[in-house]
């Protein structure tokens, strides 16, 4: 069965196929680590995940690469601002350094809790400044860049294609643009290298244009180039990359290598508050993966909602839609668990679930399929076996989960005692009503060989 995805560059459903029979090249762009990921940044990762999973359903063995963005970047897209480590650095009291690796230990533990997989290669800005300098030679003797008093430019002017991935109205652009460009000579120009001149910074590196540090977009092209070759199958990221950063990206490919990088652009739409448009790290008000867990949310919760919604569509995010993901999740973790173990996955279904998925990722038909499979009459065993199979796609981890072992209460175990003697004595009465009472508690009384036991009950 073939699997569709939307390719933002095309702006159409293509069926994929890859460059190698049976492997899948993707890159992924990962986070800035100047501060933690909100919850709005983990809904493209479990985006990405969710893509690798239907992938290596589908056969692909997946070579999935993500950076770490730890070079100190301008918090605006157009070259200028405050860097964001050195921000970071600032209002800590830790160097950029200390940072990145405290916001990279902290993003690595989310994505953890969240069930998504590691990624099959982690790679850092600052550990490949060399290939990105190599990048930027090669840009230039290809004759894209210019110099101005503070770094190297590309000049988008010279690429025909610029910006066809945004489809952007460059003309209109240019028009809007005309005063505060400062040196650019067109709004597009971005920088591949900035000079830090007089200034001090923690982050600095010798390059053949002089000390400075590289611009944001060109990491993800000398390292995509580096573990995935000049050209793969699919790079994914947020949709909010599709004007700038993955435009670049394309532009400094172009220049080297005369096509694209990736033959497929994937890209997540945005996790929205209620009653804001956005959740953006940079302004300080974003919901974290740790608030959820400070209200008492299983993190598995927030991706259940996040399977709700296509990943191209918006998805608004509350404490009462995240509720009922949570109810939702346990319903149907309680279920799977009191399901008998031992069956084979029923294979209509099988193909309906990969059809959905296969669907360009259509995970809330999947969901629902998985509360089909639990409402038709296919034995238990089969059930299960099914349940087990979409959830390598899903990922919200049914096979490892149990119920909570709670201590029974020594006032609950006196009571099971009470009516251990009252049975013995045949005094029937008494010990139903003693039952009661236990299940009043919360508990269940289950008589086994060995005596009674108490169980909690699932809620
Ligand atoms: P950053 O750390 O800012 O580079 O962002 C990391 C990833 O999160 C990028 O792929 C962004 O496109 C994505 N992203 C940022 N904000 C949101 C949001 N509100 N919803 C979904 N994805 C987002
Ligand atoms: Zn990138």
């Amino acid at each position: 069965m073939e699997l569709t995805l939307y390719d933002t560059y095309e702006r159409r459903l293509r069926p994929f196929t890859s460059l190698e029979p049976g492997r899948a090249g993707l890159y992924a762009c990962g986070p800035t680590v100047y501060d933690y990921a909100h919850i709005g940044n983990l809904r493209t990762y479990l985006f990405g995940d969710t893509l690798r999973r239907v992938l290596q359903l589908n056969g692909f063995e997946a070579r999935h690469v993500v950076n770490i963005t730890d070079v100190g970047h301008l918090t605006s897209d157009a070259d200028s601002g405050e860097d964001k480590m050195e921000k970071g650095s600032r209002r800590t009291g830790r160097s950029a350094w200390e940072i990145a690796a405290y916001y990279t230990q902290a993003f690595l533990r989310d994505l953890e809790r969240l069930r998504i997989l590691a990624p099959t290669v982690w790679t850092r800005a600052t550990d490949h400044i060399p290939e990105q300098i190599d990048f930027i030679a090669g840009i230039e003797r290809a004759g894209f860049t210019y110099r101005t008093s503070d770094g190297i430019y590309f000049d988008t002017a010279r690429l025909e294609r610029y910006g066809h991935l945004a489809r952007l109205d460059i003309a209109g652009l240019r028009a809007g643009h005309r005063v505060d460009l400062g040196e650019k000579r067109a709004p597009t120009d971005f920088a591949l290298w900035k000079f830090i001149g007089d200034a001090t910074r923690q982050m600095e590196w010798d390059s053949p244009w002089g000390g400075g540090f590289p611009g944001w977009h060109i990491e993800c092209s000398a390292m995509s180039t580096r573990y995935l070759g000049a050209l793969f199958d699919i790079h994914v990221g947020g949709e909010d990359h599709v004007p700038v950063h993955h435009s670049n990206e394309i532009a400094q490919h172009e220049a080297c290598h005369g096509h694209p990088p990736a033959r497929y652009w994937l890209h997540g739409a945005f996790l929205r508050l209620q009653d804001s448009d956005k959740m953006s790290k940079s302004d300080g008000s974003f919901i974290r993966l740790d608030s959820l867990l400070a209200r008492g949310f299983d993190p598995l919760a927030y991706r259940y909602l996040a399977l709700t919604a296509h990943y191209r569509s918006k998805l608004v995010f509350s404490w009462t839609a995240l509720e009922a993901a949570q109810t939702a999740l346990g319903r149907l973790r309680r279920a799977y668990h009191q399901l008998p173990s031992g069956g084979t996955l029923d294979a209509a279904m099988r193909e309906r679930m990969l059809a959905a998925l296969n669907d360009d990722l259509n995970t809330p038909g999947a969901l629902a399929l998985a509360w089909e499979v639990l409402k038709s009459d296919l034995p238990g065993a089969v059930q299960k076996a099914t349940l087990a199979w979409l959830d390598e796609a899903l990922g919200l981890g049914l096979d490892t989960w149990r119920p909570e072992a709670r201590a029974v209460p020594d006032a609950v175990l006196a009571l099971i005692d009470a009516r251990q003697r009252a049975r013995a004595e045949r005094r029937w009465a008494d010990a139903d009503a003693l039952r009661a009472e236990i299940e009043a508690a919360g508990f269940a009384v289950r008589d086994t060989a060995a005596g009674p036991v108490a169980e909690p009950v699932p809620a």
